[in-house]
C-alpha cells in the first residue's frame, strides 16, 4: 500500500489544476485516480485494480482526509487533499474559458440530465459532445463512441472501481484528453445532493457528513476506513 502512497501527487491543489491546465492546453492525455482508503482496500484483493495502480502514467491524487494523514504517517510529505469533485468543478471552469470538449458518463439517467442542463446553463462555452447514464447494459458500447468524440474532457461517474477499470481498458486508444473517475460528483454537481457544508470541509469531517446523510454508507466506512487505518497503523 506504500508504494501507491508513494505515488500520489504531493503539490497542493492549484499547483495539480495547473498540470491539468497544460495538459489541455496542449493536448497532452492524463488518466486520474482519485485515492480513499476505498481505492486502496478494494486493491488488496482485485488484480485489475492493482495492475491500475502500479501503471506508470497513472495520476495519483490524494481525495481523502485518510489518505493524507496515512501517506504523512508514513513519512510521505503529501500537501493537500485533491478531491474529484474539486477537481471536475475546476475542469468545467476551465473548459468554460477555453472551449474545451467534453463528455459525460455515469450517474442515474435524471442526474445526468439535471447536470447537462447545469453545464448548459452555468458553464456556456463547453462544447458538449455527448453524455450517457451508468446504467446502461454494455459500457464497451459507450467507450467506443467516446473514442470517436475524441473529448478533451472525459468524466466517467460509475464507482470504484469500476470508472477506473473502464478508462484503463480504453485510455491507449485516445491521442488527448483528461480522463478522470469522479465517484459521486455528478450528483453533487447536478444539485440532486448536496456536498458537506463547508466547515465540515474545512475540520476534515466531510466523510461524516456524508455518513449522517446516507446511513448505509457506515459498512462501506467501516468495511475501507477503519480497516485501512489499522493497516497503516499496523
Ligand atoms: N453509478 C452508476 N452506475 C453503476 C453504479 C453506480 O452510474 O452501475 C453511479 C451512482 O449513481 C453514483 C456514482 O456512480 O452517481 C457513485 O457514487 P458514490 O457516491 O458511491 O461514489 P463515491 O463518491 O462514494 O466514490
Amino acid at each position: 500500500m506504500k508504494k501507491y502512497l508513494e505515488k500520489l501527487y504531493k503539490k497542493d491543489k492549484k499547483t495539480y489544476f495547473k498540470l491539468l491546465e497544460n495538459d489541455l492546453k496542449h493536448k497532452h492525455k492524463r488518466f486520474i485516480v482519485t485515492v480513499n482508503p476505498e481505492t486502496l482496500m478494494n486493491s488488496q484483493s482485485d488484480e485489475e485494480l492493482k495492475e491500475i495502480l502500479n501503471c506508470n502514467y497513472i495520476s495519483l491524487v490524494p481525495d481523502g482526509i485518510a489518505i493524507v494523514k496515512a501517506a504523512r504517517k508514513l513519512g510521505i510529505k503529501v500537501e493537500e487533499r485533491i478531491t474529484g469533485i474539486d477537481t471536475a468543478e475546476h475542469l468545467l471552469k476551465v473548459a468554460n474559458e477555453k472551449k474545451y470538449s467534453l463528455y459525460l458518463f455515469g450517474a442515474k439517467k435524471e442526474v445526468i440530465n439535471k447536470l447537462i442542463e447545469v453545464i448548459k446553463e452555468k458553464y456556456t462555452n463547453i462544447k458538449i459532445l455527448g453524455y450517457s447514464d451508468g446504467y446502461v447494459k454494455n459500457y464497451d458500447k459507450i467507450m467506443e463512441s467516446v473514442i470517436k468524440l475524441k473529448p478533451d474532457i472525459c468524466m466517467v461517474a460509475l464507482g470504484i472501481p469500476l470508472q477506473e477499470k473502464i478508462i484503463y481498458k480504453y485510455f491507449d486508444k485516445f491521442k488527448k484528453g483528461i480522463f478522470i473517475g469522479v465517484g459521486g460528483s455528478f450528483d453533487v454537481l447536478s444539485g440532486s445532493k448536496k456536498r458537506a457544508p463547508k466547515i465540515f470541509i474545512k475540520l476534515n469531517l466531510e466523510w461524516l457528513y456524508r455518513i449522517i446523510k446516507e446511513p448505509k454508507r457506515i459498512n462501506r466506512f467501516i468495511n475501507n476506513n477503519i480497516k485501512f487505518m489499522f493497516k497503516i497503523k499496523k
